[in-house]
């Protein structure tokens, strides 16, 4: 009787315990860094030869290397609408087949009935903050504030915005200002620069910019450190015009793309030393990972997607295949993972960090990886689902992706195609989708369409949130 009552009280135990594995005292405080347009290829522990990311690095062998981790759309608006919602951004309205992003003159944002990470983590009692591109809407019922942060200092779109008139005729339309690095002068993009819901700078000083959000993410650390927080820190750049500190500037092999990279690693550098001085290092998750592919068009001003083909704005590997790094010394077992992971799993994922129920009264698009960060079990996710606007373009299961469609972006990678049969590639042995293998693999593209079929059944997509543009 005696041992049957300690064999239930030593059950009881070890199961608060594994449930509670990365609760030791309070829920652990979560950083996301969120880069923009920065390529797969663009870290030194991705296998850049020449940029310079010992931060990073730093992280990768004390944290977890993720090999197959997919964004949940090529360009900047729908893919923070899924990150920070967990929904595909079909279902959210958030990605359109009228305009691929916001504009400066679009009328609406992130639907306020939207349930943001933030707000999901308050439920916990975390402070939050954004810091840095918003892009989810620059109104004010859109900006951070208006969807559970309690803090927000950035530019609420992207940095090649807010061209002047005058600037544009005078340097042959926006395709003539922003390839020409000679035009990277803050005046000649009027972006604002927003704290809280006030423009404080405009133009915003781009040469400060990566700096100023490291800092800022400092500031609120420090501030905050007696209860959990969540910052979502999503640097402006290395989306062009590239932009560095004088600090910066010359300092990489790479050339200015690369003193950009490395700018923003350096910020990391010191992001980390503050947890450490602050004694938080212990009880903090940081991700790392990127918005979508390289912005290749832009030739040397453009990242690198390494062996993976195309890059932003498609829905080849290169579009949406990024870097991604997660870092919690101590609870996290290092390692390099190469099973499937997205940042829409990151609300599952750090709802059961936090222990907070999911919502029940929508579709998820979201998997737990806690197991696989914290257990080094199997993840939850098999497939992958690669949205362009409206419509799906492509779906992976397991090894296997079946193009449907297949179209490039800014005047590479070919035009719109519809192949019947599929495309079908086996990304585990040729990772750069060059072998169609369609025609001996039958069986693989049921599969495949199976998951579609049933898919598409829960698939209701949202009123186009970003169709509406121009003087109101
Ligand atoms: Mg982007």
């Amino acid at each position: 009787m005696h041992t049957l009552r300690f064999f239930f009280l030593f059950l009881f135990f070890s199961i608060s315990k594994s449930l509670t594995a990365q609760n030791d005292e309070q829920p652990l405080n979560i950083i996301v860094i969120f880069a923009d347009d920065l390529g797969y290829g663009d870290l030194s522990s991705f296998g850049h030869p020449t940029i310079q990311t010992p931060n990073l690095d730093q992280m990768v062998v004390e944290g977890q290397k993720w090999t197959q981790f997919y964004v949940g759309a090529s360009v900047c608006t729908p893919s923070r609408a899924a990150l920070l919602t967990g929904r595909l951004p079909v279902r959210s309205g958030m990605s359109s087949d009228n305009y691929r992003v916001l504009f400066p003159d679009s009328h609406h944002g992130l639907p306020s009935n939207e349930i943001t990470l933030a707000e999901q983590l308050k439920k916990a009692n975390y402070t939050t903050a954004c810091i840095g591109k918003w892009h989810l809407g620059h109104q004010k019922e859109y900006l951070p504030l208006q969807h559970g942060f309690d803090y927000y200092f950035g530019i609420p779109y992207s940095n090649d915005m807010d061209a002047p008139q005058s600037v544009l005729e005078e340097k042959g339309g926006y395709w003539g200002l922003i390839t020409d690095p000679k035009n990277n002068q803050i005046e000649n993009f009027q972006v604002p620069l927003i704290h809280n819901n006030t423009v404080i700078e405009r133009p915003a000083n781009q040469h400060t910019i990566t700096r100023r959000y490291s800092e800022e993410t400092i500031r609120f650390i420090k501030n905050n450190k007696d209860q959990p927080f969540f910052i979502y820190l999503a640097h402006n750049l290395p989306h062009v015009p590239l932009f560095a500190s004088k600090e910066a500037l010359g300092k990489s092999a790479r050339g200015l793309y690369g003193d950009v990279v490395e700018e923003i690693d350096q910020g990391i550098g010191t992001i980390l030393k503050a947890l450490k001085e602050e004694g938080l290092d212990k009880n903090t998750l940081v991700v790392f990972t990127s918005d979508n592919g390289p912005w290749t068009v832009f030739k040397e001003q453009g990242g690198s997607a390494g062996p993976l083909f195309a890059g932003k704005g498609t829905t080849w590997e290169g579009g949406m295949r990024v870097p991604t790094v997660f870092w919690a010394p101590g609870k996290i077992a290092p390692g390099i993972v190469n099973q499937i992971g997205s940042t829409l799993d990151l609300f599952h994922t750090f709802s059961t960090i936090a222990g907070v129920p999911l919502p029940k009264d929508r579709t998820l698009d979201s998997h737990d990886l806690g197991p696989l960060l914290f257990e080094k079990q199997k993840a939850s996710r098999d497939h992958f689902l690669y949205y362009r606007g409206t419509q799906l373009y492509a779906a992976r299961l397991g090894a296997y992706k079946a193009h449907f469609i297949t179209q490039g972006e800014y005047g590479q990678f070919g035009d719109k195609k519809t192949h019947d049969p599929p495309l079908l590639y086996n990304l585990n042995h040729d990772p750069s989708e060059q072998f169609n293998i369609a025609e001996t693999h039958p069986e693989v593209l049921k599969n495949i369409e199976s998951l579609v079929t049933e898919h598409k059944k829960n698939m209701v997509p949202g009123p186009d949130q970003l169709k509406d543009r121009g003087v109101k």
